[in-house]
């Protein structure tokens, strides 16, 4: 046992020497006196390099030398982990610690009270299979798209951000808010809106599209803003919020003025208006619509009123249900909001009301530089198969001649069409599984297993990606 200690404890001194003279050469390349902490039993290494943030998964550490004493490791600030030896592998085996944001941090490994020099990185993902590959959100993007947002955005016009692509929700909020302080922030869940009210973010939060009666007391205790379903929902809500004996529940009243998905039909808003504001624990906060239909052109039709235009009658209808709501004393207080990201690139300023919900300018893009989200994998296997060699379950597209072929194993099968590409070239796939995918590589005849393979989305969708089948996300900065 112990056979390499005397080398490893030699490490720290060696390195030191190193680095010196590179200092005094100043040219000196460092990395060409080899790594000095490696030894005959191996490279430090972490299986796996990377995990979910909420720890818990066992992560085998090898030393680089044959000690078999407990060691301890430190996964960037969280407290020292112990970790014994496991026969099986011949490594430590250590449990990764939990984190609240996905990001890389270093991992520090102590054997016999000195820490190796080397520190190892760790990357915590969101939830998700750990077996898909992760995707990369690049928060400095993120930054800069919020401000250009800002930059366009109209005067005197309170800015909603919507958040409703994904994992980590409280990362986006985030830099959102310390970028350009949203008035609100608008999400598809209570677990959404809770997340960010955990985080620290102090404007107003909604949750879109439906809010649960049997959730209300969540919304009171994170003062989180409802979506009013019906009168019978303003009742129950209205009852729930009496019991709390605390502040009112602000609600908003969510019009269909005709996209046949969230919202009351604009005959029966001014119905369920009456229902909350006749309800003294709730309060109408908001009355909002969703155009669906927006072209370039549509200032134009509404100052033509062209009713053959969908977001004529859409604003006609929207305007009319607020109009009876206000004459009647209502609704006062409630701010207005309809306009999305098309609203607002467009300049449509007609239907900028008091609010606008924003989410795509937020993460659009088209230009993959330009994309706040990397998602990459690794051939694993690469080899040529002969001509007339069958490809898929029955055969059904035998090879004409002898192809090379790569594979890419775990990459979920989404709405939208992937696109890999290698070495800057596309490549299209022969078979895809899911679990495995078969690409032709005939336009990239260097390529070797463990080349570095690009994921992409349909461009125009990517910024949207599935939240009901969730991509371990990871974020730099
Ligand atoms: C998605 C969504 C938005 C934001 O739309 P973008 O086009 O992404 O800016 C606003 N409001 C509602 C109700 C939405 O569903």
């Amino acid at each position: 046992m112990h056979r390499n200690r005397k080398t490893r404890m030699a490490v720290p001194a060696i390195g030191t020497t190193v680095l010196l003279l590179a200092g005094c050469a100043g040219t000196a390349d460092v990395a060409e006196q080899g790594d000095p902490s490696r030894d005959a039993t191996g490279t430090v290494s972490l299986v796996p390099s990377r995990g979910a943030l909420n720890g818990g998964n066992t992560v085998l550490v090898d030393t680089g030398d044959d000690t078999t004493a407990p060691i301890t490791a430190t996964f960037g600030d969280s407290p020292e982990v112990e970790c014994q030896f496991d026969q099986r592998s011949a490594r430590h085996a250590c449990t990764a610690p939990g984190r609240h944001t996905p990001g890389t941090v270093d991992v520090t490994v102590n054997v016999e009270g000195t820490p190796l020099p080397q520190q190892l990185p760790y990357t915590y993902t969101t939830d998700g299979s750990q077996a898909s590959p992760a995707m990369v959100i690049n928060t400095e993007t993120v930054r800069q798209r919020a401000q250009e947002v800002r930059a366009i955005y109209p005067y005197g016009v309170k800015l909603g951000a919507v958040l409703k692509n994904g994992e980590p929700v409280d990362v986006f909020g985030r830099v959102i808010n310390d970028a350009v302080s949203p008035d609100y922030f608008f999400v598809p869940t209570l677990d959404d809106a809770i997340t960010l009210r955990e985080s620290g973010i102090q404007s107003s939060i909604a949750v879109m599209y439906v809010s649960r009666v049997e959730e209300i007391p969540l919304f009171l205790h994170y003062d989180i803003e409802a979506s009013a379903i019906d009168s019978a929902w303003a009742e129950e809500a209205n009852r729930i919020a009496a019991a709390s004996g605390g502040d009112p529940l602000r609600v908003h009243l969510w019009i269909d003025t005709g996209m046949g998905r969230e919202g009351v039909v604009p005959d029966d808003a001014f119905t369920v208006a009456r229902t909350i504001e006749e309800s003294p624990h709730l309060e109408l906060v908001g009355i909002a619509t969703h155009f669906n239909a927006i072209k370039a052109d549509d200032s134009a039709a509404i100052a033509a009123n062209d009713l053959t235009r969908h977001t004529v009658l859409q604003k006609n209808r929207f305007e009319g249900a607020v109009n009876q709501i206000r004459e009647a004393g209502m609704g006062q207080n409630a701010l207005i909001h309809a306009g999305a990201t098309d609203v607002l690139v467009h300049g449509i300023e007609e239907l900028n009301y008091d609010l606008m919900r924003i989410g795509g300018a937020f993460f659009g893009a088209s230009a993959p530089e330009e994309r706040i989200y990397s998602w990459t994998t690794t051939l694993t296997q690469v080899k040529e198969l002969p001509a007339g060699w069958c490809l898929d379950y029955d055969c059904t597209t035998p090879t004409a001649s002898p192809i090379r072929v790569g594979l890419v194993n775990h990459v979920p099968r989404r709405e939208n069409e992937v696109e890999f590409t290698v070495r800057g070239v596309k490549v299209p796939a022969l078979l895809n599984h899911g679990t495995v995918v078969t690409l032709d590589l005939s336009g990239v005849p260097d390529a070797v297993a463990g080349d570095e393979v690009t994921l992409d989305f349909d461009p125009r969708a990517f910024y949207n990606p599935d939240g009901t089948a969730p991509l371990p996300v990871t974020t730099t900065g």
